[in-house]
């Protein structure tokens, strides 16, 4: 594959074939003594999905069998972590009652308590426990009319990790109001879990790419560096394009998913600290080695904004876009710049850490 516009070319390609027969088609793509195999199965996680495995010409059948073992991982995470199948692990811890004791997978287990963790490191920023404010925004959405204070402070009240208690094997909630949402951090993980399906079936390379949120490693088909794209919040197509040698980049955004409130805008990613959706950035992108790392800290930054740069872990780049279509700034941290493939776009600025006192 030589950049996301050939798996774009594909893309469209597959969305033919797909429209005349079946559920997907593999495509092809061969440069340089090796083979890319190009998928994208439907119905992953309600959104667009390109799994790509390369593989040393002639080994095509190999790519086909990882790229279909990638694929499983994906179903795996959604039918465990998914809100939106109401049998899913997540769906029965959310729905039980008070001091009943839910098992859970130990994938569950381990999103839940990453999910916990980054709590921590983002400041609060970064809440799966925010579930009951999530609702709270959507169903104010549904009814065109803003939640109350009272409806805001109760749905805060059940947004506590102080609420779950983990066993060995599950969880227990304390309160029956508290509800976890992964969609912040499920789609980095599970993509997590395809890359290594993909590199444990010895793939020399490949990716992984849910909506627009992807991971990638080893060879491309043009070499040793992959090319992606950062998607532009007020237009169609790429604000900048990225060159990796493997890794993670996510981004979140108001600018894809919103509500309209009483002809307000408003974002689905909330603000733990008020309770009210996030307004701090128009788009985040975050690079890292993990995608699971890039999903929480895309959604984090967008709470916390440029404020939120200082809590980086190392090896994690950002670019945060604030502003409007009409007026707005582009600020990334320095890091983000060495991996822009052109000269930094007009008006971007290079965030520096304040020096230690
Ligand atoms: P996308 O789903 O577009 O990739 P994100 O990765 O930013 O966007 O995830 C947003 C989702 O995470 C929301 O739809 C909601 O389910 C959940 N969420 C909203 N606010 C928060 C928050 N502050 N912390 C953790 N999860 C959140
Ligand atoms: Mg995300």
């Amino acid at each position: 594959m030589r950049n996301k516009q050939l798996i774009g070319a594909v893309f469209i390609i597959a969305v033919i074939a797909l429209a005349v027969a079946g559920m997907w088609r593999t495509r092809s793509q061969r440069a340089g003594g090796y083979v890319a195999t190009v998928v994208h199965p439907q119905g992953v996680m309600g959104t667009t999905c390109t799994l790509a495995a390369v593989v040393p010409r002639g080994e095509t059948a190999r790519a086909k069998d990882a790229v279909r073992r990638a694929e499983a991982e994906l179903r795996a995470v959604e039918a465990r972590m998914s809100t939106w199948l109401a049998d899913s692990e997540l769906s029965r811890l959310n729905a039980a009652g008070a001091g009943e004791r839910v098992p859970l997978s130990p994938e569950t287990l381990e999103v839940l308590r990453a999910a916990r963790e980054a709590a921590l490191r983002t400041d609060g920023a970064f809440d799966a426990t925010c579930r009951p404010l999530v609702e709270l925004w959507k169903r104010a959405g549904q009814r065109d009319r803003l939640p109350t204070e009272g409806q805001i402070d109760d749905a805060r009240s059940a947004s506590h990790w102080d609420l779950i208690e983990f066993t060995d094997r599950g969880a227990v909630k304390h309160v029956s109001a508290t509800c976890v949402d992964l969609g912040g951090i499920a789609k980095g993980y599970a993509i997590d879990r395809a890359i290594i399906a993909l590199q444990e079936a010895g793939m020399a390379g490949g990716l992984v790419d849910i909506g627009g949120d992807l991971a990638c490693f080893g060879r491309s088909l043009e070499g040793q560096l992959w090319s992606v794209d950062v998607k532009d919040p007020f237009r169609e197509g790429a604000l900048a394009k990225l060159s990796l040698p493997g890794g993670a980049v996510c981004t979140s955004g108001a600018y894809a998913r919103f509500t309209v409130i009483e002809g307000m805008r408003y974002s689905h990613i909330i603000d733990p600290r008020s309770g009210r959706p996030a307004a701090a950035a128009a788009s985040v992108t975050v690079t890292a080695q993990t995608a699971i790392t890039a999903d929480v800290w895309a959604t984090a930054l967008s709470v916390l904004g440029i404020d939120g740069l200082r809590l980086l872990p190392a090896n994690v780049e950002a670019l945060i876009i604030l502003g409007s279509a009409e007026d707005h700034r582009l600020v990334c941290t320095p890091g983000f710049v060495g991996l822009l493939q052109a000269p930094p776009p007009e008006g971007m600025t290079v965030w520096q850490a304040a020096p230690a006192e």
